[in-house]
């Protein structure tokens, strides 16, 4: 295989052609336009970051987008206030909270206050059990993102090995749930696994969503393999990957890039669960 390489599963086709199908949807509609409200508490550099690329992105595709900015010595109360106002709000379909949250604020507190039907990040109570029960619901963007990439490249999941490094409620545990309807046979590994290697060795498709940059070199796939990289990690060569690609390339038969693969998707993936809050909002 070496001069030949991986396949390189790129996002930002896919993100690029899943926004302008939405801002055609929004245009076509008419009348009152999505509405995506972020919760931001505290000022945090690499959240205002994301926060105003999401607000950008809203803008792009005709949806209304707005941030709650509160101060960082809100109180829980507060920030739940906020919540139920934006709950509360008609022009408002899809409301998310911008983690991490001051320490004195419970994110679950938070994200189980969104009316269900305006949690675009999948993380109200409800939503986690509609997906485990292979239900219609809001889901998180970035294993949505994921499921998209691998149809997008015909990537087949039926009946394979998936190892999914990382168990958040954000990226870990839903995949798992996502993939295991899609008919995989899944293991989630995680800080307290023994024998990662070996384990991983065993996917036919690895999802890394750790958050340590190189960490997934060859010694961890079998050849062939598909390998997702979700993590992003800010380093002093910019932005890495849980996988060192040069080493993963000698053997995986297709590797997301970082950046440029998960990424993009994953706010692609939040405008399309606004607009499809906002079609059940309208109807
Ligand atoms: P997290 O940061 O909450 O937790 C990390 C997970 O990795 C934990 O479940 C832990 O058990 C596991 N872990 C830590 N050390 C390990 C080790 N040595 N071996 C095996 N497992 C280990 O997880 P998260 O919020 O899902 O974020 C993970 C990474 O994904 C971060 O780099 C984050 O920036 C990135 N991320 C990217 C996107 C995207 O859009 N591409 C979205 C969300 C998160």
């Amino acid at each position: 295989l070496d001069g030949i390489g991986p396949v390189i599963l790129s996002g930002v086709e896919l993100a690029g052609r899943i926004r302008s199908r939405l801002a055609s949807e929004i245009a076509s509609t008419g009348g009152r336009p999505p509405g995506l409200a972020v919760v931001m508490v505290g000022d945090d550099p690499a959240s205002s970051v994301y926060v105003s690329s999401k607000e950008k992105a809203c803008a792009r595709i005709g949806m209304a987008g707005s941030v709650l900015r509160l101060r960082g010595d809100s109180t829980q109360e507060e920030a739940l206030a906020a919540v139920r106002a934006l709950n509360e709000d008609p022009a408002v379909d899809g409301i998310l909270c911008q983690l991490p949250l001051p320490a004195h604020i419970s994110p679950s507190a938070v994200s189980s206050a969104i009316d269900p039907s305006k949690d675009v990040d999948g993380l109200h109570p409800e939503n986690v059990g509609r997906l485990w029960r292979g239900e219609e619901g809001l889901f998180p963007c970035t294993p949505l993102g994921i499921m998209a990439l691998l149809g997008e490249y015909r990537i087949g999941i039926e009946g394979v090995r998936v190892v999914v490094i990382g168990r958040s409620d954000i990226v870990g545990k839903p995949i798992a749930a996502m993939m295991l309807h899609a008919n995989a046979t899944v293991t989630l590994a995680h800080s307290h696994t023994r024998e990662l290697q070996n384990l991983c060795r065993e996917a036919d498709v690895l999802v890394a969503a750790v958050g340590r940059p190189g960490m997934i070199t060859r010694e961890f796939l079998k050849q062939g393999s598909v390998v997702i990289d979700v993590g992003i990690s800010r380093t002093s060569d910019g932005l890495r990957g849980d996988v060192d690609f040069g080493s993963a390339s000698h053997v995986c038969s297709a590797v997301t890039p970082v950046p440029g693969g998960v990424g993009p998707l994953t706010i692609a993936l939040l405008l399309s669960n606004t607009v499809k809050a906002w079609r059940k909002h309208l109807a």
